[in-house]
């Protein structure tokens, strides 16, 4: 499921190294630019930070993200939505996948309107998030309802994830997921 409900969504960085001002950098996360700029959460959880924090009082260079907001997982993942305009949900909040948490932005470091995604485990470390996802981590363009509707169709028919992405390849895709998901409810 990607974290957007609606539009085409553009991967524009992947994870992983990438040369920016000429040096080799390591990009902990996947930066996404929607053609609809309300942020849905990927994952059940409890929101453990929702905040801005200003770059003189921040030691953890977290300003960097502008506002940005956690969403710790029951299965201890720590989900990244960054450089949000505007947050919807407070630090305590319990959210659902698909709830809509903010809207993309520009806020912090950034220099354009895009969402910084990233997850880490309990650690702290950076996991590679299109496994969470459920997309290749390279330059493309997805349909977000496909992604959203696709994704629940094949959780409650217990579809494997791997005929998802076939399927998502035929142009009607889409259309069938979400017909199919209403003609469940
Ligand atoms: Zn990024």
């Amino acid at each position: 499921m990607l974290p957007y409900k609606n539009g085409t969504v553009r991967v524009t960085s992947t994870y992983g190294n990438r040369i920016r001002n000429g040096k080799t950098e390591f990009h902990k996360g996947i930066d996404l630019v929607g053609s609809q700029k309300q942020i849905a959460a990927i994952a059940d959880g409890v929101v453990a930070a929702s905040a801005i924090l200003d770059k003189a009082s921040d030691t953890s260079r977290t300003w960097e993200w502008g506002n940005y907001i956690r969403i710790d997982t029951a299965d201890g993942h720590r989900m990244f939505y960054c450089h949000l305009s505007a947050r919807y949900v407070q630090k305590g909040a319990v959210v659902h996948a698909g709830d809509v948490i903010g809207l993309e932005g520009s806020t912090g470091l950034s220099t354009g309107s895009h969402l910084h995604f990233e997850v880490r485990n309990s650690l702290g470390q950076s996991l590679d998030p299109t496994a969470f996802l459920g997309i290749d981590n390279r330059l493309q363009s997805v349909d977000a309802a496909s992604s959203y509707y696709g994704k629940l169709v094949c959780d409650r028919c217990g579809l494997e994830e791997a005929t998802r992405r076939y399927l998502d390849q035929y142009k009607y895709a889409p259309d069938l997921w979400r017909k199919l998901w209403n003609a469940m409810q």
